[in-house]
């Protein structure tokens, strides 16, 4: 069977939600018994986003199969709770990589490579490749950017033929914009709205649904300026004014009609009844006033709050399990070696240290995990955060003045934490490390196994260091739990400290299985912790 396809495209500016938007429609979807999956497509030349700085893209989100993507595929994965794979991130690097080594091959028999056909065609046989490896019925395909960016167009162009492929009943185009607010005049305004439309409309594409984000309330007089310019169904234009809740979002999606105006267009009938009970009351506890819990979040990215978007969403949900308000205060790790800062890391219930690349403000995350050891402020170490406890450990409590992980200091006398044979002849940056899930073995009697009530789990990995199997005895000695181990017995996973509440670290990331609904036992762990602490 054909799956039904829905576009979103952007319009006006970026970053107005385009990728939530998508994410809650899907959820719409899912809500309704249809298999939903989806995908994202990025415009930009790099084949991933892993070797993006977080600086230019935010946080790097990790699937189960290893594959770096982009922030997005973590909203999808939340609000739908699908588990994706691969083939749910294309970008245009992947694209020109694949359609070059065919040309090398010799493949097109002497052709001249164009964007059209052989770029275009790249892009549908990855689009189509979602439907086939995830039976989807309903593919959800978000393109990253907005309408008129250069990049973009060979993707829109696929679109545009793939909708005539595929059977305009089968598509949907869902086009968001933004709505900027004049102060002067006191007004919300729709031309730019009008004009992204008309530059969608130039290559061939005409919006079948127009969501409207704005800051502010929007009149209904606005939406019928905007169907009557932007030729679109008075039903299909959907003002969104932003919430401050974002689980909100496909509450709101539903109360405008857009599961019902979506499944009616593309000819689907649903199989079962909404239920939103649980996403009622979920928003209904995020709204209530709770106990406040304050997280000291020590990193390295700390003024772009992306950066850590699978972080602070874990954070979130683990404290609305338990009935908190966790208010995170983001503290640059460099700061705290010049002595500032301190006042968040001292006056917080919890510290997170997250994950990281290269040195820079590493001595203040170990300062952060000293002062979390002594002063037995519950701590979750995540990655590089597991890895700079072990180093301050190694430090402070074994003495090993120099110890380091060799990232940092390649010639220090005490490397605790050090590069895995397999990884110290890989030269190639892209896609190199340990990726994706590896099974975890957890240890009877730690606070790792009790937190997960569990024997064994699956994590997500992404890192090349690892902990340094020459130390596992001393460190054990002097009160270092390993609580956690590959099931071969070969890596270190969690660590814990035996004579603390809380001080755990794991060698991945837990923050990317962290679900609304299903909080993370990790965070939760930490989160309990703090409660207790603080005596709330
Ligand atoms: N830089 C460290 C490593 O590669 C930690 C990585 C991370 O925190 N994701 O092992």
């Amino acid at each position: 069977m054909t799956p039904k396809y829905i576009f979103f495209t952007g319009g006006v500016v970026s970053s107005v939600g385009k990728g939530v938007t998508a994410a809650a429609i899907g959820r719409l979807l899912k809500e309704r018994g249809f298999a939903v999956a989806v995908q994202k497509l990025d415009p930009y030349i790099n084949v991933d986003p892993g070797t993006m700085s977080p600086y230019q893209h935010g946080e790097v989100y990790v699937l189960d199969d290893g594959a770096e993507t982009d922030l997005d595929l973590g909203h999808y994965e939340r609000f739908i709770d699908v588990s994706l794979s691969r083939v749910c991130n294309i970008t245009t690097g992947q694209v020109y990589a694949e359609v070059i080594s065919n040309e090398r091959r010799g493949d097109y028999l002497g052709g001249t490579i164009q964007v059209i056909p052989h770029i275009t065609n790249e892009i549908k046989r990855r689009i189509g490749l979602v439907a086939k490896e995830t039976a989807a019925e309903v593919v959800i395909l978000e393109i990253g950017g907005t309408v008129g960016d250069i990049e973009s167009q060979p993707f829109l162009e696929a679109l545009r033929q793939l909708r005539n492929e595929v059977g305009r009943e089968n598509t949907f185009f869902v086009h968001v914009t933004w709505l900027p607010f004049i102060s002067a005049t006191q007004e919300l305004k729709t031309k730019p709205t009008q004009h992204s439309v008309a530059a969608l409309r130039s290559i061939g594409i005409s919006p079948n649904m127009i969501i409207a984000r704005s800051d502010y309330p929007v009149e209904d007089g606005l939406c019928d300026k905007i169907a009557l310019f932007c030729d679109v169904d008075k039903r299909a234009v959907v003002p969104m004014v932003t919430s401050q809740v974002l689980y909100e979002v496909p509450l709101l999606l539903e109360e405008a009609g857009v599961g019902d105006y979506l499944v009616e267009r593309l000819g689907l009938k649903a199989i079962v009844k909404p239920d939103w009970g649980p996403w009622r009351q979920l928003v209904e506890e995020v709204r209530k006033p709770k106990p406040m819990v304050k997280v000291a979040l020590v990193g390295k990215y700390v003024e772009l709050k992306d950066a850590y978007m699978s972080v602070r969403e874990a954070v979130n949900h683990a404290a609305l399990s338990l009935g908190l308000q966790a208010e995170i205060h983001w503290v640059l790790s460099s700061d705290l070696e010049k002595g500032k800062g301190w006042e968040h890391v001292k006056s917080a219930g919890a510290i997170i240290v997250p994950g990281g690349f290269g040195s820079r403000g590493i001595e203040g995350k170990i300062q952060a995990a000293k002062y979390a050891r002594e002063d037995k402020v519950p701590y979750l170490g995540l990655c590089l955060g597991m890895q700079v406890m072990c180093v301050e450990f190694a430090r402070d409590v074994l003495g090993y003045e120099d110890a380091n992980s060799t990232e940092f200091d390649p010639s220090t006398s005490h490397p605790v934490i050090d590069l895995m044979l397999e990884q110290r002849a890989i030269t190639d940056m892209g896609g190199t490390m340990r990726l994706g899930l590896y099974p975890c073995v957890l240890q009877p009697g730690t606070k790792a196994a009790a937190a997960y009530a569990e024997k064994q789990v699956d994590e997500r990995h992404r890192h090349r260091w690892e902990f340094n199997n020459a130390y596992r005895e001393v460190f054990k000695q002097a009160g270092m739990v390993f609580s956690g181990i590959s099931p071969d017995g070969l890596l270190v996973e969690i660590a814990e400290l035996k004579n603390h509440p809380y001080m755990v670290g794991s060698q991945f990331h837990p923050e990317f299985l962290s679900r609304p609904m299903r909080p993370h036992p990790l965070f939760v762990g930490l989160m309990k912790a703090a409660k207790e602490r603080s005596k709330i």
